[in-house]
């Protein structure tokens, strides 16, 4: 049994050492949520030309060192023109009209906002803009290259795409872009109990919801999940079926995450298993609640020869030698389940998916109601974050244990509990992880 920090730090040193998979390259919106193999480069300065960031005039800052002052209107740049020098430039006593996004015309040193201006009364053929207000040199335009220059590093290989990432691959030409094969995440549910979701369980039976909640988490840590189905809790179904996951004909998984079966009860055998197949564990329980039994460990294919002598094939070279796997025996109540993969199985398959290491970040709010709790272990209960504007605030939900996944969907964060406080008081300050996806 390991505390909350060193089980996290286990994981995060192992993910450190994993591959990931070959590349892909992807049109670009189906880069969304991929992990990006390849560095996004600027394919020209940005902005490619001093830009406006107003709608007013293009001007010489000296020429408004006082105000009022009255300026020659010699032009005009909207976005998308191009003010050749020569024909479109601003010199002294002159102003260019200008509209956001335009290119400052040469000679000109800043843009003063229209608002703070008016035309003015001037001799036939001529116009005039009167400015209220002095600007300083640069003022509300952005030089060219000052967010970055050509060949300069956007985004890193290893960043997972969101929409800013889109806009930065859009904005430098990438229609497609490379990313990582997503990792393929073997999903095992234990226990006689559990019935398939479409079968009518009987009196003792309940559904397999875990292996469709880890699915779903897989999904959304960026990996692929293959559902394997329910072992029972007998010792040879259960060994048989972790062999699969790891050497099965087609199913080339690079993670295996099981639930259930990991407790002290009688049945529980997941440990017991894997300890036949000669798995190395990192922790065999965590100092945390929900999810107590949590096993971290790993097994090297060379192990799980078959009777025949095969060997498992290294699914990413395709070279058959003996080849570490990592797994995850995750507690089978529902909300252990969901807990422990945020806290442990998600920074794994983001590095199998090629993402540079997340730290886990705790946010801070304010608690509406007093807790009280036993002491002894770290608590990651399910609340509810509220609140309107700046005046955020939490609050436990009410539930039934971990197996309560009827409240835990009503919940949208858990607040964290030091294993040293019994009492939080109202008002009180507490740290709280918000629930991915
Ligand atoms: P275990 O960790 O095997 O002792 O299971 C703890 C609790 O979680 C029991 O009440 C199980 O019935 C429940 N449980 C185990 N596996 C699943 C599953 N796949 N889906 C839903 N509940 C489960
Ligand atoms: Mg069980």
């Amino acid at each position: 049994m390991v505390s909350f920090e060193e089980a996290r730090r286990l994981v995060e040193q192992h993910a450190a050492g994993v591959c990931p998979g070959e590349m892909e390259t992807v049109d670009l919106l189906a880069g969304l949520g991929r992990v990006l193999a390849e560095g996004i480069l600027a394919d020209r300065d940005f902005p490619p030309f001093d830009r406006a960031t107003r709608d007013g005039y293009a001007v010489r800052a000296a020429d408004l060192a006082k105000v009022p002052a009255r300026l020659e209107v010699v032009g005009e740049v909207k976005a998308g023109d191009w003010p050749e020098p020569g024909v479109c430039s601003v010199g002294r006593g002159q102003a260019v009209g200008i509209m956001t996004g335009a290119p400052l015309p040469a000679g000109a040193d800043a843009v003063v906002m229209v608002e703070h201006t008016s035309l003015g009364d001037a001799p036939a053929g001529k116009l005039v803009v009167e400015v209220r207000r002095s600007v300083i040199r640069g003022e509300n335009f952005v030089p060219r290259g000052a967010e970055a220059r050509t060949g300069q590093l956007l985004l890193d290989r290893g960043r997972r795409v969101d929409h800013a990432g889109i806009a930065i691959a859009a904005s430098a030409g990438k229609s497609r872009v490379q990313v990582f094969r997503k990792p393929r995440v073997a999903v095992l549910s234990t226990g006689d109990e559990v019935v398939e979701i479409d079968a009518t369980p009987g009196p003792a039976q309940i559904r397999n919801s875990n292996s469709y909640s880890l699915a779903a988490q897989v999904q959304n840590a960026g990996g692929e999940a293959v559902r394997l189905g329910i072992a029972p809790d007998e010792r040879g179904r259960l060994r048989a079926l972790i062999e699969e996951a790891w050497i099965g004909e087609g199913l080339q998984c690079d993670l295996l995450l099981l639930t259930g079966g990991v407790s002290m009860g009688k049945y529980d055998l997941v440990e017991q298993v894997f300890g036949e197949l000669k798995a190395e564990f990192y922790f065999t329980g965590a100092e945390i609640r929900p999810g107590r039994p949590v096993v971290f460990g790993s097994c090297g294919a060379g192990a799980l020869a078959h009777a025949d002598g095969e060997v498992a094939a290294n699914t990413r070279t395709g070279v058959s030698a003996p080849h570490k796997k990592y797994f995850f025996g995750l507690p089978g109540n529902p909300v252990s389940t969901m807990v422990t993969f945020e806290l442990f199985a998600r920074p794994m398959i983001e590095a199998l998916a090629g993402m540079t290491p997340q730290r886990l970040i705790f946010l801070g709010a304010r608690l509406k109601s007093e807790i009280r709790t036993k002491a002894g272990l770290k608590r990651f209960l399910p609340a509810v974050l509220s609140g309107e504007f700046e005046n955020a605030e939490v609050e436990l939900a009410r539930w039934q244990g971990s197996g309560d996944i009827a409240t835990l969907a009503r919940a949208n964060c858990y607040v964290v509990i030091p294993p040293d406080r019994e009492r939080i008081e109202a008002r009180e300050w507490v740290s709280l992880l918000m629930r991915c996806g």
